[in-house]
């Protein structure tokens, strides 16, 4: 049912596979192994001449259901599904790197994603060069013989940086590369990478995709040549998403669209507002006009996105951590967290959290300011969230 319906459509009905009980809602398998009718159906289902499920490591309904809505929403022949967002970018790069091999990812990506780069994968023999998110000649330079893949996340977290997908695909393809964009900030209600050059799309389900902060997964998505190494991965490697979870996101799923929509008009909002105040320094978000990328994102994507980040004045006598621990210290409604993509409102200091890891050296590069403030806007009425902010 991939092509005919519109993506709310798609949201709320794809992937669905009803049981003998024609339940109306996807049912949740809990279960790690299935039955054979006899040894020799046994025999079929390993050796891959007969479809089914064998165990929940590989193959689960609900696990299969999840990752076929999220197929059909990105527009991706395949879709596997892993057990963290962290686990998504590791069983891609696990499937289609090896020793020696060399990746170029954008200097503005998730900490753990530098980390699991620079600390973990580098030991392996990973070769890894971080350059600007928005710079394409940065990328052309840094390509080697040996450059299996580009690595973005678009708009970056937090200072919401957008890069050109298709330039960076060009550049990618030219080389024999892919082009890896972890959506996490858009969902493909708001961009869908896989349509405009990139090759992989990587999700952690953790946030938007449930959307209510319960339960943590992750995905990886492309063509049926590229997942066949991911899943190959993820059946010896075991980095599976456990069944309850993907019941959990086939549920977020269905209000993706009325979800991000509403995010994005409250972002928005908030946006235009702080942009407005004394105390505020710089407001970055796709969707204003101020954005240095404003006209490219608005190409890519159908709207700002739910995350807003600013910086703010400091008072006399305050250093730059103290203004914005000050105004995140007064907040009484809005979630003091580093999460994102829930119905709650949070607000992070990144310089702190969770961009503390990396040296200041790196932060002052990346341009994350001591004064600088991440809101993921949820789902509260906006006045409330202005109201939260005591500047
Ligand atoms: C949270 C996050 C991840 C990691 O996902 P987990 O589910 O926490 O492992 C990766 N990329 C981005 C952009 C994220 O925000």
């Amino acid at each position: 049912m991939t092509k005919k319906y519109h993506p709310e459509t798609l949201s709320v009905r794809a992937g669905s596979e009803l049981t003998e009980f024609g339940e109306n809602s996807e049912a949740l398998f809990l279960n790690s192994s299935f039955r054979f009718k006899s040894a020799g159906q046994a025999a079929a289902r390993f050796g891959g001449t007969e479809p089914g499920n064998i165990y929940s490591r590989f193959t689960n309904p609900t696990v299969t259901m999840f990752q076929n809505k999220l197929a059909a929403l990105e527009g991706a022949e395949q879709c596997v599904a892993t057990s963290t967002g962290m686990s998504a970018i590791l069983a891609c790069v696990m499937a289609l790197c090896g020793a020696g091999d060399h990746v170029v990812a954008s200097r503005s990506i998730f900490g753990t994603s530098v980390q699991l780069f620079s600390n973990i994968l580098a030991r392996w023999g990973l070769q890894v060069t971080f350059v600007s998110l928005t710079n394409p000649a940065e990328w052309q330079a840094a390509v080697t013989p040996r450059t299996k893949l580009f690595f973005v996340e678009t708009p970056s977290n937090p200072l919401t940086e957008v890069c050109d997908i298709q330039a960076l695909a060009d550049i990618a393809h030219k080389v024999g590369a892919h082009l890896v964009v972890d959506n996490c900030f858009c969902t493909p209600a708001i961009q869908k990478p896989l349509e405009i050059g990139a090759d992989i799309v990587i999700h952690s389900a953790t946030k938007y995709i449930d959307g209510q902060g319960r339960c943590l997964g992750g995905a990886v998505l492309g063509s049926k040549v590229l997942m066949e190494p991911v899943y190959g991965f993820l059946r010896t490697a075991g980095v599976t998403m456990s069944a309850f979870n993907a019941w959990v996101f086939l549920k977020g799923l269905e209000t993706l669209h009325v979800r991000m929509d509403a995010h994005a008009k409250r972002a928005l909002e908030l946006a235009t507002w702080l942009e407005k105040q004394s105390q505020v320094a710089r407001v970055y978000y796709p969707g204003l006009s101020s954005h240095p990328q404003h006209k490219l994102a608005m190409q890519q994507q159908s709207n700002g996105g739910g995350i807003v980040s600013f910086e703010v004045k400091p008072k006399a006598g305050q250093t730059q951590q103290q203004a914005a621990w000050a105004l995140i210290d007064a907040t009484e409604l809005i979630s003091i967290t580093a999460n994102l993509g829930d119905a709650k409102s949070t607000i992070t200091h990144p310089a702190t959290t969770t961009h503390s890891r990396i040296t200041p050296e790196a932060r002052a590069e990346a341009g994350i300011k001591d004064n600088l403030v991440r809101i993921a806007v949820g789902l509260e009425h906006v006045d409330d969230l202005k109201a939260d902010l005591r500047f």
